[in-house]
């Protein structure tokens, strides 16, 4: 079950420098007209490239109102990363552990936008700044918001991923391999990261 890359999932990667799209994304008070059935049916986009099986599943699931049992069985609690600073600390020690000679990150924060702006779940970028007639580059990973009070095991996933980056622009068998170098359940955390994007979506915060 290895997932394709959707305009859902981190939009941009690489050496691209964070630009803003023009077109504004769908906002939730856009949302406001829909009939449930139509929320529901957007929020599934983040599963719409898994075999139809699965998917069908997870709507019964929907139906059911079971998923939210589904993930709290699984992950009981969020983690306790929610700060930019906790975040720092929690992506430099993966990243000291499998991926040490890659360079040094000058950024790691969450983002508010990023979800809404770029479509994206996590980003990695390189910016060139001019700085006293030289130029300096800047790395910087930053992680959607949406995940700020999430599992841990899908924060990992989304970390592993980005770090993943630096090495692999593309999502490609060499990038997949390096994910689940880092986790080998990463296939697993990614398809449970978009049941609780669904899940969050259409019903608010898990925890709490
Ligand atoms: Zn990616």
């Amino acid at each position: 079950m290895s997932p394709r890359h959707t305009p859902y999932w981190p939009s941009f990667h690489g050496s691209q420098k964070a630009t803003k799209k023009k077109d504004s994304p769908q906002t939730p008070s856009a949302k406001l007209g829909l009939s449930s059935e139509e929320k529901q049916a957007e929020a599934l986009r983040y599963i719409a490239h898994y075999p139809s099986e699965i998917v069908d599943k997870i709507k019964l699931k929907l139906g059911g109102q079971s998923l939210h049992k589904h993930l709290l069985a699984k992950y009981p609690e969020a983690h306790e990363f929610n700060s930019n600073k906790l975040l720092r600390a929690y992506t430099n020690e993966i990243k000291a552990k499998y991926m040490r000679s890659s360079e040094r990150l000058n950024k790691v924060c969450f983002d508010d936008k990023l979800h809404l702006v770029h479509h994206a779940l996590g980003t990695q970028s390189f910016i060139s700044l001019a700085h006293g007639g030289r130029l300096k580059a800047r790395r910087e990973l930053r992680v959607s918001s949406l995940f700020k009070q999430c599992p841990e095991p899908l924060l990992r996933m989304i970390v592993v991923h980005e770090l993943a980056h630096l090495k692999e622009k593309d999502h490609n068998q060499a990038f997949y391999r390096l994910c689940v170098h880092m986790e080998p359940s990463y296939h697993q955390l990614e398809f449970d990261a978009r049941l609780y994007l669904i899940q969050q979506e259409l019903f608010g915060p898990l925890y709490g």
